[in-house]
C-alpha cells in the first residue's frame, strides 16, 4: 500500500480544520474547548495548593479512575465500536457510567469518530491522526476544532435506545464528576475532579497521538508503545494499538503473553461467570499478522465486525 498523500489547501483551496489557529474551536464545540480549559486550570490550581493528596484521598481518585479505564476500554471499544463480544447489559451500562465520568464522552459520539478512525486510519478524513494534523492535533486539538462524527452514518446502532439516555446525559454526568468531591473539602474537589479528569484526559489522548506516531507500514502508523499501559496506572491494554489495527475484529489487544491487557483479562473473568458472552479471540491470522507488525513486516489489517 502506498504512503498517504498530502493534498495542498493551496491546490484544493479548502482550509484543513488542522490549518485553524490552535485557539479557534469549530461551530458547536466552543463547550468542549471551554471545558478542557476549564479543567487544565482547575488542575494546575490544584496542585499548586494541594500538591499532596493523602492516602485516603489518593485511593479515592483512582477507584472511579480504574472503572472509567474499564468502561472505555472494554465497553465503548471493544464491544460497542467493533462488537467483539456481548456484555450484560447491568455490567455494560454501570461501564458506561463511569466511563462518562472518567470524561469519555457519549457511547454514541466515541464509537462514531472510532469507527471513523478504522475506516479512514491516516488519510485526510481521519480526523485524529497526528500524520495529517501533528501530535498536538491529534492530542488535544481535533476535539474542539473538528465537526462532530456523523453517529448516524457511524453508529447508527447507538442513536436509539438506551443508548440515547447517555447522550443526554453527559454533561450532568460531567458536572458530578467535576464537583462531587467537594463533599470531602477543597483537596478532594482538586484531585477527585479536575486533577483526576486531566490525567484521565492525557491518557486517553495518548492513546490517539502517541501510538499513531510509528513509522509507516502498510499504509499507516499505529504502533505498540509498552509503557503507556503503566502509566496508565492499569494497564488496559489500549497500549498495544498496533496489535488492535492489525487484529481489529479480537475482543483481546495484548496478542503474546508478556503483552499486559488488563481489559482482557477482566473479559475473561466476566466470560467465566456468564456475563459477558461471544467472545472473539485473536485466530491464526491475526497472530501472524501481530508477529509481521512486531518485525516491521508487511500484513494487511483485519477488520472488525463492526467496520
Ligand atoms: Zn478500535
Ligand atoms: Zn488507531
Amino acid at each position: 500500500m502506498s504512503e498517504v498523500m498530502y493534498t495542498s489547501p493551496a491546490v484544493t483551496g479548502h482550509v484543513r480544520p488542522w490549518d485553524r489557529p490552535f485557539w479557534k474551536p469549530v461551530s458547536g464545540k466552543a463547550g468542549v474547548m471551554l471545558y478542557l480549559v476549564l479543567i487544565h486550570l482547575l488542575a494546575i490550581t490544584g496542585l499548586i495548593l494541594y500538591p499532596i493528596p493523602g492516602w485516603r484521598i489518593a485511593i479515592l481518585t483512582v477507584v472511579p479512575f480504574f472503572l472509567g479505564g474499564l468502561g472505555t476500554t472494554v465497553v465503548y471499544h471493544r464491544t460497542l465500536a467493533h462488537r467483539t463480544l456481548r456484555l450484560n447489559k447491568v455490567v455494560e451500562n454501570l461501564l458506561i457510567f463511569w466511563a462518562m465520568f472518567n470524561g469519555s464522552g457519549a457511547p454514541a459520539s466515541w464509537v462514531a469518530y472510532h469507527r471513523l478512525h478504522h475506516a479512514r486510519t491516516d488519510t485526510p478524513e481521519d480526523i485524529s491522526s497526528p500524520r495529517q494534523g501533528g501530535f498536538w492535533w491529534a492530542h488535544l486539538r481535533w476535539l474542539y476544532q473538528s465537526a462532530p462524527a456523523n453517529t448516524k452514518k457511524w453508529c447508527p446502532d447507538l442513536v436509539r435506545g438506551g443508548y440515547r439516555f447517555w447522550t443526554y446525559a453527559e454533561v450532568p454526568v460531567l458536572l458530578l464528576s467535576l464537583t462531587f468531591g467537594l463533599a470531602l473539602g477543597w483537596r478532594a474537589f482538586f484531585w477527585l475532579g479536575a486533577i483526576r479528569l486531566v490525567y484521565s484526559l492525557h491518557m486517553q489522548c495518548l492513546v490517539n497521538s502517541l501510538t499513531h506516531l510509528g513509522p509507516i507500514r502498510d499504509g499507516e502508523t499505529s504502533q505498540n508503545v509498552w509503557w503507556l499501559g503503566p502509566l496508565q496506572l492499569a494497564a488496559w491494554g489500549e497500549n498495544w494499538h498496533r496489535n488492535h489495527h492489525f487484529n481489529a475484529g479480537s475482543a483481546r489487544l495484548g496478542v503474546q503473553w508478556w503483552q499486559t491487557d488488563i481489559g482482557w483479562y477482566f473479559i475473561c473473568a466476566l466470560e467465566a461467570v456468564g456475563l459477558a458472552k461471544k467472545v472473539r479471540r485473536p485466530g491464526p491470522r491475526a497472530r501472524k499478522s501481530e508477529q509481521a507488525a512486531e518485525d516491521g513486516g508487511s500484513a494487511s489489517p483485519e477488520p472488525s465486525p463492526a467496520s
